[in-house]
């Protein structure tokens, strides 16, 4: 398992790295490059080492690299530069949703990749790992990686792999032989499942030197196959209580007490876990007629088309036979405590932030970040804890932490600048001053302004 990390690790690295303009030579810059310089900014540090806050920096990004990062009265702005003036405000990498879906797009056509993006950028979103790949995203891709498109850097795992979507064994075997052939850098695990496939599509996926993803092979096997068969990553904290097959909600509190263990299983072995705890969130505020109500009418809802909140108000999900609120609240508090004993084990670099946003209703994509961003520092991280586990962590997974997840020179120009200092406050996270994906600079104003088309055109 090590070594297919390193091998990944260093092919994405040279994948990233090719996207990528050459590095910059030092001080004399021809004339025609695109050069920012982000002064006199606070720089919040997310990869190890990295003090906590370094302030009054200069930031230096050229032709989307930064370049520099100083000491503001020692680093010298080129003549030519754009200043973005910094002061008092707070710097630090885009932040990564390692759990979204894209595929909802393919069935409206009223809304196109790019208002997606949208949503995301507004909410200083600038890696998005999409968790059920389908074909068109190399398409999308290729348009964001070479600048037709502004968007995310965009990564994203196989389709799904689950006893409804292959027909056996052999079956699974050709797909993912043919998905890794066809550039997917992940296969997704999802359930049910069998177990001989699960097994003969990990081992097939060691092979390859593709890393393999999703939910905890079940039902009816232990999380331990899934963790020793190599899973580099559990999709969301909620399959450590499912995962346990349990019928019925009598069973719920004997299941809940197992948590703890799989929590120490994950912990042992090399796999991440990503949180997407809002989903039950969403769940529990969608539970009661009055909440769900609530839902519904919230304002967000304008940069969505019509059609989707139609689906959503039809599919109202307690309509009948549904779990009572209290339910949901007592599985929430349980993916809480998930994320809690992730930190009593130390174990918080292992954690990634995911929203699940575009898959489930009413997990709005870009928007949900805010949420559960919220609810993991409710869960007992702290504020830095929870920025680390959407920066520089999902680098660490993706094995793109030598050229992105931290503000340092030599690092892709994908930032987050907020006007107050989100290590006191995880909410500050949205008093977005400006994004900057590619080294393409997006103020606040330009963010409205594309939230307000958007919702323009769903009016
Ligand atoms: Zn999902």
């Amino acid at each position: 398992m090590k070594s297919t990390k390193k091998l990944l690790s260093i092919a994405l690295t040279l994948f990233v790295a090719g996207q990528l303009h050459a590095p910059a030579e030092a001080w004399a810059s021809p004339p025609g490059k695109n050069i920012v310089a982000i002064k006199k900014v606070n720089v919040v540090g997310t990869a190890p080492g990295q003090k906590r806050l370094s302030r009054k920096r200069t930031v230096i990004v050229e032709d989307g690299l930064i370049v520099e990062v100083g000491k503001a009265k020692r680093v010298e702005i080129p003549a030519n530069a754009t200043i973005i003036d910094g002061r008092k405000k707070y710097l630090l990498p885009g932040l990564a949703d390692m759990h979204v879906h894209l595929y909802f797009l393919r069935s409206l056509p009223d809304m196109t990749p790019e208002d997606a993006y949208t949503l995301l950028l507004a909410n200083g979103i600038t890696t998005i790992h999409d968790m059920a790949g389908f074909d068109e995203l190399f398409a999308w891709r290729r348009d964001l990686d070479n600048g037709k498109v502004i968007g995310p850097r965009l990564f994203f795992t196989s389709p799904m792999v689950r006893d409804d979507t292959v027909t056996g064994v052999v079956d699974a075997e050709n797909r993912v032989r043919d998905w890794v052939a066809r550039g997917y850098e992940s296969i997704k695990i999802h359930t049910p499942i069998d177990e001989a496939v699960f097994r003969r599509v990990s081992e097939v996926a060691r092979e390859l030197v593709v890393p393999v993803v999703g939910h905890a092979a079940r039902p009816g096997i232990a999380f331990s196959v899934s963790l020793d068969e190599g899973m580099r990553m559990i999709a969301h904290a909620e399959e450590l209580l499912w995962v346990q097959d349990f019928e019925s909600v009598s069973d719920l509190d004997a299941a809940i007490a197992g948590v703890a263990q799989n929590v120490g299983a994950l912990v042992s072995s090399d796999a991440f876990l990503t949180t997407t705890v809002v989903v039950e969130d969403v769940f529990t505020k969608t539970a009661g007629d009055a909440t769900f109500a609530e839902q519904l009418a919230s304002p967000l809802l304008a940069y969505f088309p019509p059609s989707l909140r139609r689906a959503w108000e039809f599919d109202n999900p307690n309509r009948s036979g549904a779990a009572p609120v209290s339910i949901h609240q007592k599985v929430l508090d349980s993916h809480l405590a998930t994320v809690r004993e992730m930190r009593r084990l130390a174990a918080t670099d292992r954690i990634l932030v995911g929203t699940d946003g575009g898959g489930p209703d009413l997990v709005l994509l870009g928007f949900s970040i805010r949420d559960e961003l919220a609810l993991l520092v409710k869960a007992g991280l702290s504020p830095r804890e929870v920025i680390r586990a959407a920066t520089y962590s999902p680098a660490a997974f993706l094995g793109t932490d030598a050229v992105a997840g931290s503000v340092e020179a030599g690092k892709q120009a994908d930032l987050l600048l907020v006007d107050r200092n989100p290590l006191k406050r995880i909410e500050r996270l949205q008093e977005i001053s400006g994004v900057m994906v590619r080294g393409h600079w997006l103020g606040a104003d330009q963010l409205d302004e594309r939230l307000a088309k958007l919702a323009a055109k769903f009016e």
